[in-house]
């Protein structure tokens, strides 16, 4: 039994006014909420964030993360900080990344196995464009991306881990898939972990949908057999339409 998990990612958005403000409306809003709930602001915000969710059933996370622990790399952020922070979650490998700072599934791979050393889970995006859609590549592209990710991990740290299906069309573009493609997808990326590791372990891990997903289009797409809950963009930013999203989860 996979308990539906609803992650926001606040992407470069929310000073910490803004943060405060939003969770603050957030919280009663998902007390009783059924499904996992988390967070995603960005590093600047992840202190204030997770010292407001204290107590709460809102679990913090971050957009990204070195793959080194430490050392010499100028400007990174790594796991066991972001552990020291309080974060249960990374987002690693959005297509944002992959596309305007060059993320590629080898670093994918990498940064996964930090996050896992520092007892972080990662949130592994995964996502054809439209491009490639068209083209009839999506389940090559994320056949690719998804064993790229998973390259080296085990069924345990598989069971530490979670897929975010984005496909890259609907990402910020109001057009969300529908349900029949959100399904589709995600029973072909649960075949693959079966592939990689086995049933059980695929059958326990979750898949998240992400593109365009909001209020009214969430009961839909969370009731397909194989999607397990969503990663929220756009719809993040607002306390009411975050929390319709929600509760809105089975
Ligand atoms: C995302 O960026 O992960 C996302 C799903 O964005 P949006 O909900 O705005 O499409």
């Amino acid at each position: 039994m996979r308990i539906a998990f609803i992650a926001g990612n606040w992407k470069l958005n929310k000073t910490r006014p803004e943060a405060r403000a939003l969770v603050e409306a957030l919280k009663p809003l998902v007390a009783n909420a059924k499904a996992e709930v988390a967070v995603c602001p960005p590093f600047t915000a992840l202190e204030t964030v997770g010292a407001l969710l204290t107590g709460s059933n809102i679990r913090l996370g971050a957009q990204n993360c070195c793959h080194e622990p430490s050392g010499a790399f100028t400007g990174e952020v790594s796991p066991p900080m972001l552990k020291d922070l309080g974060c249960d979650y990374c987002i690693v490998g959005h297509s944002e990344r992959r596309q305007y700072f060059g993320e590629t599934d080898e670093g994918v791979n990498k940064k996964a196995k930090a996050l896992l050393a520092a007892g972080i889970k990662p949130i592994l995006c995964v996502g054809e464009t439209l491009a490639q859609r068209e083209a009839n590549e999506t389940e090559k592209v994320v056949e690719r991306q998804v064993c790229g990710a998973y390259a080296g991990l085990s069924a345990a740290d598989a069971l530490q881990t979670v897929v975010a299906y984005e496909p890259v069309w609907a990402i910020g573009t109001g057009r969300n898939a529908t349900p029949q493609q959100a399904q589709d997808a995600h029973k072909f990326i649960r075949g693959l972990l079966a592939k990689l590791y086995d049933q059980a372990t695929a059958g326990a891990v979750r898949i998240q949908y992400g593109g365009s997903m909001k209020p009214s289009n969430a009961a839909e797409l969370l009731s397909q057999p194989d999607v397990d809950g969503g990663l929220i963009g756009g719809a993040s930013l607002k306390a009411e339409d975050f929390a319709g999203i929600v509760n809105a989860a089975p």
